[in-house]
């Protein structure tokens, strides 16, 4: 996703505000059972995984409504009879189908329990089908608002999308709504639409079929791999396709366009920015996680979202974010923020997904510093850095990165750009940048299609760093305090200690002493260095992210 609160049109910032308000008090008051159950792996979660899942639904524009149906095939880890499946209202599960016979349910809010006629047994792959139907959650400010847009293109016709990153999948499909179980062997999704709107969703799409008594047409979509809840889509509208190859490290990738018919002329100009990316990221990341799966672009008609070989779009077909530049220093005028930035989390958020939703700066740290690192790649490194740089300013400090395990709470939006400078100040510290790029190419490889902890992620880059970071991270992931360097010049002496930082604190930095680089490592108590000249000229490396005081004499 992109950062809330970068809107330009004043009205919609209010409108903004006024729905994000609800959204924080939900997020910051005491912790409630519905959250646990949505954010915890419950005892009726962790007793089985999820193999596969087969989502039907038909979108009924005319009543707003979805019927459908999600057959979920799952492996018992151990035995158990009691299972947890989260769809939220008003949606409402009214069948559910085990072999030949029905289970019975209770609901629970947005919770419904089920139980097997008898323990399914250790080791068992078993399936049920959750029959579902109603009118669903509306979205009122995709992508930061989850639900149903039924909505109208410029022309008129239909264009209805889902998002529901945060508020979950269960806003309007039965699943098991947890990010740290993915379908391992991914998923088919067929939709049903009236017969002259084209349905969009992930992966490939294997077949359509017409009723042509019915006036509909179902668009069978199919995915091979591991899929975050939360990155599945549908799309539905006046639709048109062009294609291209790419030939990349994992072969020949399947590219796919998805625009209303008459954006045609400027995709195909805009969306040049697609291979730029890809060579960009293959470069830094490793392979396009999901070369089986394709990648498509798919017009929607909010900003865009990372969902899964099926990114979304609606950046205007114009560079920068909807004619802006985050950074605020021109270099985002250079790309298109949306291709960039959705795109990256192919990488970062799709193949490496966070377990708990505590972790998402797992998703958008990593996914802003993508953006300066396609900065790097095609424009080079002094303007990646001014990118990184410039983008401090959103940075508030207002609450730690890392939020509320177990119960569905994210951090602070800090998580994008505070979370971008955190990894920009690492690669300072680690300063190897074969190192740092074999860190980011082996992050992708040792969790490929996993879901991971931040503290995974911290001791992997600690080890191959080999640099323990662990108070780093503590700092900036789990404070909102910035490292103070107070600094003293006298004469040939230089005097220094870091204040607000966790106990332990002791991030090596460079700095400048008269034009000559020099590294020195400051921790709580003060040290002073001497040099053989008088000191004239001292600066911190800018690329750190810390904040600086001379004390005068
Ligand atoms: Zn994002």
């Amino acid at each position: 996703m992109i950062m809330r609160g970068l809107k330009i049109v004043a009205v919609a910032i209010l409108l903004q505000m006024q729905i994000g308000a609800g959204y924080l008090s939900a997020q910051t008051g005491n912790i409630t059972r519905q959250e646990i159950l949505r954010g915890s792996v419950t005892p009726e979660r962790e007793w089985w995984d999820v193999l596969h899942y087969h989502l039907k639904v038909e979108f009924l524009p005319a009543s707003k409504s979805l019927k459908g149906s999600n057959i979920i095939t799952f492996k018992a880890l151990k035995a158990g009879n009691r299972m947890q499946i989260d769809l939220q209202p008003p949606l409402s599960i009214t069948k559910i189908t085990h072999g030949p016979s029905e289970l019975k349910f209770e609901r629970e809010e947005n919770v419904y329990w089920l139980t097997f006629e008898k323990d399914i047994p250790k080791g068992t792959e078993d399936r049920i089908e959750v029959f579902y139907e109603g009118v669903p959650v509306e979205s009122k400010n995709p992508p930061w608002v989850g639900g149903i847009t039924w909505g109208r293109d410029d022309l008129g016709e239909n264009f209805i999308v889902t998002t529901c990153e945060g508020i979950g999948a269960s806003i309007w499909w039965p699943n098991k709504d947890h990010g740290y179980d993915e379908p391992d062997r991914g998923m088919q999704i067929s939709v049903t639409v009236p017969e002259q709107l084209v349905a969009v969703s992930n992966g490939r799409l294997k077949k359509t079929d017409h009723d042509v008594a019915g006036k509909t047409k179902t668009f069978h979509w199919e995915v091979l791999n591991p899929i975050n809840n939360y990155g599945v889509n549908v799309n539905i509208g006046n639709y048109v396709n062009f294609s291209e190859k790419y030939h990349g490290k994992g072969g020949v990738l399947d590219i796919d366009y998805w625009v209303l018919a008459h954006q045609k002329e400027a995709a195909i100009r805009q969306f040049k920015e697609v291979p730029r990316m890809l060579e960009a990221f293959e470069h830094w990341f490793g392979k396009y996680p999901f070369y089986e799966d394709s990648y498509k672009l798919v017009a929607v008609s909010y900003p865009g979202m990372e969902h899964q070989s099926s990114v979304t779009y609606g950046n205007w077909y114009r560079n920068g974010y909807r004619q802006r530049d985050v950074s605020g220093t021109g270099i985002g005028f250079k790309f298109d923020f949306i291709i960039v930035h959705e795109s990256g989390h192919e990488w970062f958020g799709n193949n490496i997904s966070m377990k708990d939703a505590a972790d998402m700066w797992i998703h958008e740290g990593f996914t802003n510093y993508s953006e300066s690192l396609f900065v790097e790649y095609h424009f080079g490194k002094k303007e990646a850095e001014d990118y990184v740089l410039g983008s401090r300013h959103n940075i508030k400090n207002d609450r730690p990165i890392i939020g509320v395990y177990g119960a569905n709470r994210e951090g602070s939006g800090d998580m994008y750009y505070k979370g971008g400078n955190l990894l920009h100040t690492i690669r300072q510290v680690i300063n190897d940048d074969e190192k740092w790029l074999s860190i980011l190419r082996g992050l992708n490889a040792e969790f490929w299609h996993q879901t991971v902890s931040t503290e995974q992620i911290e001791s992997y880059m600690a080890k191959r760093a080999g640099v323990d970071l662990s108070k780093v991270f503590d700092q900036y992931l789990r404070t909102t305090k910035i490292p103070l360097l107070k600094y003293r010049l006298s004469g040939k002496s230089l005097s220094f200690k870091y204040e607000r930082v966790v106990q332990g604190f002791a991030m090596p930095i460079r700095v400048l002493i008269n034009g000559k680089e020099v590294v020195i490592t400051p921790n709580e108590v003060k040290q002073t260095i001497e040099f053989p000249q008088e000191i004239k000229a001292f600066e911190v490396n800018r690329n750190f992210y810390i904040e600086t005081e001379k004390q005068d004499l």
